[in-house]
């Protein structure tokens, strides 16, 4: 077993801390990653403070991980020591039924194995994740990172990138559609970036009305403070797409209205709580409700190659590892620009 440092969430009020734990040997199939930086998901914090249920404590987050590998197994093909890396939010699936074979591990229908929070084949602990110095993972979960780039700004294509990235090529998203984007965080700043590289005409949807300077930097064209009832009026009925990624119970009829006929939003926010809806917000107009989840393996790659070429990186704030608690307070006041990532050689000053 491998002697891993980390932080975790114990319960899910007290703040997070040092954990040391232990890690599976590499096995044969298995690269080790020495991790450098891990991105901050509001997820993670969902899951810390145990919104979600099912929390296996203590949790170590973390599943926008990006590293360099320092040991690979004997059978290995495809990576070598040394080489940059990534990992998301799977290190594993059944990988024998259909969603697994059509390449979309996130559907697997037996449940894929999470980064961190699942059960981990063989063991008595759950999986641990990237807010610690190593973690191994079998190398079909791997992804390739290109060296000659920003990696802490890399770091949050892992998880932000993909699950945006996703849904907007499922939908063929691109020139001549109009697509709102409800929420500028992590998730929301990615589907700016992204959604503009396809050349759609982007919108962001907002309860912040100091971000907007920084919507417009990020590539989008306009820009609506939803509380503001006159803004929201003049993009009733306009979008085909909306990408919703609220962390918070909020009313979908708001947004849905601002659907044209045969529009669809798309939600990637977990809000713990369900939120309301009326039948009619989606009968007059034909409008559709969709949801998405992450992205599958293969797409991931084709994500990051897409942003190496275009150019694309996540905006961030780099942290220690002993400032997460500050900026879990931070992402719930809706405080972040855009992107939490954690470096993790902070790690080495701390001990549990
Ligand atoms: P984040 O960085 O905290 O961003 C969420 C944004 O939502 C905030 O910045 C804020 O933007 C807006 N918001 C927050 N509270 C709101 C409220 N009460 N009313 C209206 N808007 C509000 O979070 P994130 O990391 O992007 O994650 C967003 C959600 O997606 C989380 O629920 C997370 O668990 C989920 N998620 C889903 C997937 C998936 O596969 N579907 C993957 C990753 C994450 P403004 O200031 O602009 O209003
Ligand atoms: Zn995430
Ligand atoms: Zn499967």
């Amino acid at each position: 077993m491998l002697e891993t440092k980390g932080y975790a969430a114990f319960d899910p009020n007290s703040p997070l801390a040092p954990f040391n734990f232990q890690r599976r040997d590499v096995g044969p199939h298995d690269v080790l990653i020495e991790i450098m930086f891990c991105g901050v998901c509001h997820s993670d914090l969902h899951t810390a403070k145990g919104e979600w249920g099912g929390a296996m404590y203590p949790v170590v987050p973390g599943h926008e991980i990006v590293g360099r590998i320092v040991r690979v197994g004997d059978h290995v093909k495809n990576f070598r020591v040394g080489e940059i890396a990534g990992v998301g939010c799977m290190v594993d699936s059944c990988r024998t039924c259909s969603s697994c074979q059509d390449g979309l591990e996130q559907y697997c229908e037996k449940g894929f194995i999470g980064t961190y929070n699942s059960p981990e084949a063989g063991l008595d602990t759950p999986t641990y994740g990237g807010y610690s110095n190593q973690i191994v993972v079998a190398e079909e979960f791997v992804l390739h990172i290109q060296e000659n780039q920003d990696l802490a700004r890399v770091a949050p294509l892992l998880c932000a990138g993909i699950t945006t990235y996703s849904p907007l090529r499922h939908w063929n998203v691109g020139q001549g559609h109009k697509v709102g984007v409800v929420g500028l965080g992590g998730l929301g700043h990615m589907a700016v970036k992204l959604a503009a590289a396809m050349g759609a005409e982007v919108t962001v949807l907002s309860t912040s009305p100091n971000k907007e300077a920084d919507a417009q930097a990020l590539g989008a064209h306009k820009f609506v403070v939803t509380k503001d009832q006159e803004a929201l009026k003049q993009v009733r009925g306009y979008f085909d797409f909306i990408i919703n990624t609220v962390s918070a119970k909020v009313s979908l009829d708001m947004y849905a209205n601002l659907l044209r006929r045969d529009g669809t939003m798309i939600l990637l926010g977990v809000p713990p709580e369900a939120p309301e809806l009326h039948a009619a917000t989606l009968i007059f107009g034909r409008r559709r409700i969709a949801g998405s989840l992450i992205g599958g393996i293969a797409e991931t790659q084709e994500m990051l190659d897409f942003c190496a070429q275009h150019n694309i990186l996540s905006d961030i704030e780099v942290i220690n590892i002993n400032q997460i608690n500050t900026a879990y307070d931070r992402m719930l006041a809706g405080d972040v620009k855009y992107r939490f990532v954690i470096d993790m050689s902070s790690l080495e000053n701390t001990s549990a």
